[in-house]
């Protein structure tokens, strides 16, 4: 075994304990523990509220918008289809062209294909793994031109969309400089706040929540991100507009009467169901605590890694805060090659040790749906492919 491997594993097992055979630490779990949700759960099928309509789904709406500042949410089955509801309202079409970086779950890169449009990619910054600034304008400047109020890839003659940053593991995507330069373009953000319920972000003197700095954001609430319905997602936005018509075709586009099926779309069914809003409003009422438990973790994990040269942990931008989701490491090591086999070997023996360390999903534009996609060099993207592995985090981990 290598040096650095045992070093490193060791320190992970001071933080979280040695773990037999059996017991195998995942990298997040969800915890009810401390929480009402069996009280609300039951109380759904006490009463028969189980599906697409109920109270439950309004208090998680309102608690959702009272935590984030936002003015308006749509709570929905999951994150991929939010993204792809937010997408499709603030205008992507077919055949359309929308800018990504190649860092995130395949659910960015389809929602995108899911409306026939087509993923983008835009090269990484180190400090937070998601799209680069400078890398967006170079690419704009040499392949878009703006024709008619919109924008047009020239090499392709597709129209260029929309802007989906990824707030990759909790830690908030450069969004000042990101906006900017979709404000001189035009050219729309979806936030793909998945994981980052919880991150904030300080722009002109202002706190605002991940997924309220462009047009419309989407969290996930899936089993392993901060906290869980179950399966689900919302929409945040301060758009009156976009949150109506997404509201709208999120529920099959059905004109409200009490008794008349008329519909003027046609829409989805991407409604949470009210059992999903009644566990995920329980969830968010310990959110504060789970972001405690996280910094402690984080804490005790720094603690017991400083000392290791070798690696370095990710950290926020001085202008952001993240919520922790997926506590991440890097490798050091300039070589790539290197790099690549001190990350599997890292990677085999804490599996050996039933410690799920996790490296960084393969790169989008390496799955084999989307190698044919039009990308910007992709240099910086290569070079932090195997540098990365996250830790395990779930909240509960000291307890
Ligand atoms: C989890 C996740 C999604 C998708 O959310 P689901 O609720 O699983 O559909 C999208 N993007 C990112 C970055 C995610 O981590």
């Amino acid at each position: 075994m290598s040096e650095l491997s045992s070093k490193i594993l060791n320190s992970i097992e001071n933080v979280i304990g040695k773990k037999n055979d059996i017991n195998c630490i995942p990298l997040h779990e969800p915890y009810f523990e401390d929480t009402n949700a069996w009280k609300y759960v039951k109380n759904c099928i006490d009463t028969g509220w189980v599906s697409s309509s109920g109270d439950w789904i309004e208090k998680f709406e309102k608690g959702i918008c009272s935590y984030t500042g936002s003015k308006y949410s749509i709570v929905v089955n999951n994150g991929t289809v939010g993204l792809r509801l937010a997408l499709y309202v603030s205008g992507v079409e077919r055949n359309d062209e929308v800018l990504i970086p190649p860092f995130s779950f395949v659910a960015t890169a389809n929602a995108v294909s899911h409306l026939g449009a087509i993923p983008h990619f835009i090269d990484i910054e180190g400090t937070t793994l998601s799209m680069c600034p400078k890398s967006l304008e170079k690419r704009l400047d040499q392949i878009a031109v703006k024709k008619e109020g919109k924008v047009f890839n020239i090499k392709t003659g597709r129209r260029i969309a929309a802007l989906l940053p990824v707030h990759v593991f909790g830690i908030p995507a450069n969004l000042s400089e990101l906006l900017k330069i979709s404000k001189s373009w035009g050219i729309p953000i979806i936030e793909d706040a998945a994981e980052a319920l919880g991150s904030w972000f300080n722009i002109s003197n202002k706190k605002k929540h991940c997924g309220l700095i462009g047009d419309l954001g989407v969290i996930s609430f899936n089993g392993n991100k901060l906290i869980t319905s179950g399966g689900g997602g919302v929409i945040i936005t301060n758009n009156k507009e976009l949150a109506l018509r997404a509201k709208h075709l999120s529920r099959t586009a059905k004109i409200n009467h009490p008794w008349e099926f008329d519909h003027d779309a046609i829409g989805w069914n991407d409604r949470l169901p009210n059992l999903n809003a009644a566990l995920g409003l329980s969830q968010l009422e310990v959110l504060e605590n789970r972001l405690i438990m996280k910094r402690n973790l984080l804490k005790k994990y720094k603690e017991n890694l400083h000392s290791i040269k070798e690696i370095y942990f990710l950290n926020p931008r001085v202008n952001s805060i993240s919520n922790n989701w997926l506590i991440t490491i890097s490798l050091n090591f300039k070589d790539i090659i290197k790099t690549k086999k001190e990350r599997n070997e890292l990677l085999n023996q804490a599996h050996k040790r039933n410690i799920l360390l996790r490296p960084l999903w393969k790169p989008l534009h390496k799955l084999k749906m989307f190698r044919k996609s039009p990308k910007s060099s992709l240099f910086l993207a290569e070079e932090y492919e195997y540098r990365i592995i996250n830790l395990p985090s779930s909240p509960q981990l000291l307890i």
